[in-house]
């Protein structure tokens, strides 16, 4: 079987030390082997991501993320059912990985996760070696679930960008899961609820989950929450049955997976000063997705510049 140009050409970049976009089953992300401080360092330089915000480390399988962090016995059964897929766990870091220094920021855990997207699959397969890789935008504006919406946030500052024919499945952020302590607790809302988990968010704090700024996921413009009736000037994004209003809708039929696939790649569609005074969104129930949906939009929303 003949290999995908882009993947040859992704494997050469990656080996001398450049960073790539990469579409994920989550959103996309901005990778570079993670064994490569160099090519790590690329990664923090171009999105102009602060050092103290560490990586999530990519991996194959198991037996990879295994020769990173030590995983305790209870992540199993959450393992087996979410790898491949949108689950990160926070592991501690083993003092004998080949991973590169500022992956980890500095911290004594990494955060590991086992990708399912299939194009990034073959690219870890490919180039035989772990792939750090935070979401490919500018830091702490939108992420992005479009080849087209990376090159509007990054531009000539990713040598790469993979296409994106199979799409982001899910289109948040993986679920960020803590195994560093006794009791496991949610770390970030993502693309897994935390009723499929049954687990507790842990406290926000500067330690627990470092990067996760008040302000974050923000577009240029201002942005409102729980509307129900736009302001004159204001986009209006929808969610739920369909009214003269809108000028996109998040999911007509009120489902959070769909306005979880949607919801950047709408906000980068009606984040346009020169059409719109403002982005107005409609409530979207706080349960399942919706939470982290809304814990997206509470940081897009905020201008709060503070851990
Ligand atoms: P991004 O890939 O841009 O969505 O950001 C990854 C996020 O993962 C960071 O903002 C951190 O909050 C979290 N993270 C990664 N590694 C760790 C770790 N070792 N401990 C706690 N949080 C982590
Ligand atoms: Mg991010």
């Amino acid at each position: 079987m003949s290999l995908d140009p882009q993947i040859i050409q992704a494997v050469a970049l990656l080996a001398q030390g450049d960073v790539v976009a990469i579409p994920t089953e989550t959103v996309y992300g901005l990778g570079a082997d993670a064994t490569n401080e160099l090519a790590v360092q690329k990664i923090f330089k171009a999105k102009g991501r602060p050092s103290f915000n560490p990586l999530i480390v990519h991996v194959l399988n198991r037996q990879w993320a295994e020769k990173i962090g030590s995983i305790p016995p209870q992540a199993y059964p959450l393992l087996d059912q979410y790898w491949p897929g949108p689950l990160t766990i926070v592991v501690p870091l083993l003092p004998q990985t080949t991973v590169a220094p500022s992956v980890a920021a500095g911290l004594q855990t990494i955060g590991i996760r086992v990708p399912k997207h299939p194009l990034f699959r073959k690219l870890l397969e490919q180039y035989g070696k772990p792939i750090a890789a935070p979401s490919a935008n500018a830091s702490n504006t939108l992420s992005c679930t479009t080849a087209e919406d990376v090159a509007k946030s990054l531009g000539s500052k990713v040598s790469l960008i993979l296409d994106d024919t199979f799409p982001c499945e899910y289109g948040l952020e993986s679920t960020i899961v803590d195994f560093s302590s006794p009791i496991p607790r949610i770390l970030r809302h993502g693309a897994i609820s935390q009723e499929a988990l049954q687990l507790l968010k842990a406290p926000e704090g500067p330690l627990k989950a470092p990067g996760q700024m008040k302000r974050h996921y923000a577009p240029h413009l201002p942005l409102r929450l729980n509307v129900t009736v736009p302001h004159p000037g204001e986009a209006f994004l929808n969610f739920g049955s369909a009214c003269p209003q809108e000028t996109l809708n998040l999911s007509p039929e009120g489902n959070p997976e769909e306005a979880g696939r949607n919801l950047f790649h709408m906000l980068h569609t009606l984040d346009n000063p020169v059409r719109f005074s403002g982005i107005a969104v409609a409530p979207i129930p706080n349960k399942e997705l919706g939470v982290a949906i809304n814990d997206r939009l509470q940081r897009a929303a905020t201008t709060e510049d503070t851990p």
